[in-house]
């Protein structure tokens, strides 16, 4: 497990943030959130691909009273996100949101950032403070010409200054650019200027391909770092994806520890097999396990016996059949058309095992 930059812990519903916790997964529902139902089913779906804590958006009346409801049917905490107005969040607060995302500096008049507040801590709730390199404040953007890290980092400042004066410390912040190294200094400045936890994203990503490699990019450095205590993919895709990313991106770091891993060959001349299909299918199979399983699935016998050897499972291809490897034994041939469902059956004696043990 790479080392983590403790920060100050912040409860959010029945997890703890930061701390020297694992890094816990985010994502936003893309529903109206005044659609209960569809609501509900897409937090389902999120929750089941391994998201800890769901975003709404509450931009209106009936968001914010869609989350009575919608907490009642689900099991991970609810964030709402707002922008601008202090009612919305009093009201989301009220039907029993689990963190607000709110900027302080942007609500208003002091009474409305101190109603805000009050409502939270009397419900030991947290604020995100969420900034934005798209949206800095105009006093820093004529301060600094254009968005930097110093400037995200300084509004970061100013909205911790906010809520600091009025006693509350149960804070969160992101500083999210969609510009890879600006986002990679901000937050490497930001964890040197303050101990609040710290939520990873890469804003506005792009698609599922080029926003996973661009997140990865970016936020693989930033944990590598040991920063980030929460991470969320921004992805023009279905959320899902969003958090398939993130496991897989925390798999690389050995930070998560309810996951299986993949290792698999990219394929040569010296395959007699079609590993492709193989390999895509046990991904699928394995994405929901949550045990921290390694099973390997090499093309011949060149890597195969030493990348199975520190693998819990494994195959390596050879003409028509496969060599099944479990803990670098390898316990038996089997025929290309049986590989599959073989190496499947050993993945859940397996996962059964580590379960009872
Ligand atoms: Fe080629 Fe075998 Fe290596 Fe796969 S494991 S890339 S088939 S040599």
């Amino acid at each position: 497990m790479y080392h983590r930059t403790e920060t100050r812990p912040v409860r959010v519903g029945n997890l703890t943030i930061g701390g020297s916790n694992e890094v816990i997964i985010q994502s936003m529902c893309t529903t109206k959130t005044a659609d209960v139902k569809a609501t509900v089913a897409e937090i389902h779906r999120l929750e089941e691909a391994g998201c800890q804590i769901v975003r709404v958006t509450v931009n209106n009346k009936e968001a914010a009273e869609a989350i009575k409801e919608i907490k009642k049917q689900i099991s991970i905490p609810l964030v709402a996100d707002i922008h601008f107005d202090y009612r919305l969040a009093l009201m989301a607060i009220e039907n029993g949101i689990d963190k607000v995302r709110i900027n302080p500096g942007n609500i208003g008049r002091r009474e409305k950032v101190e109603a805000v507040v009050k409502a939270c801590k009397e419900r030991g709730i947290p604020i995100r403070i969420g900034v934005n390199a798209g949206s800095l404040e105009n006093h820093l953007l004529e301060k600094y010409g254009y968005p930097t890290p110093e400037a995200m980092v300084e509004s970061a400042l100013f909205h911790i200054g906010i809520l600091e004066e009025l006693d509350f410390h149960d804070i969160i912040v992101s500083l999210k650019a969609s510009d890879v190294p600006m986002a990679i200094a901000a937050y490497t400045q930001a964890a040197s200027a303050f101990n609040y936890p710290l939520h990873l994203g890469i804003t506005e990503a792009g698609t599922l391909f080029s926003g996973t490699v661009k997140s990865a990019a970016g936020l693989g450095t930033l944990l590598s770092k040991g920063l980030g205590s929460t991470i969320r993919i921004s992805l023009s895709a279905d959320p899902v994806e969003e958090v398939k990313v993130c496991r897989e991106l925390l798999k690389s770091f050995g930070l998560i520890t309810n996951a299986a891993t993949l290792v698999s060959c990219p394929t040569c001349g010296r395959l007699d097999i079609d590993l492709f299909s193989i390999a895509n299918e046990v991904e699928e199979y394995i994405a929901k396990i949550k045990v921290p399983i390694k099973v390997s699935v090499l093309g011949c016998a060149v890597n195969g016996p030493g990348e199975a050897r520190e693998a819990d499972i494994g195959i390596a291809g050879a003409r028509g059949e496969g060599m099944l490897f479990r803990y670098g034994e390898m316990i038996r041939k089997v025929p290309e058309a049986e590989l599959l469902s073989e190496l499947k059956k050993e993945i859940d004696t397996i996962v059964a095992h580590y379960e009872q043990t």
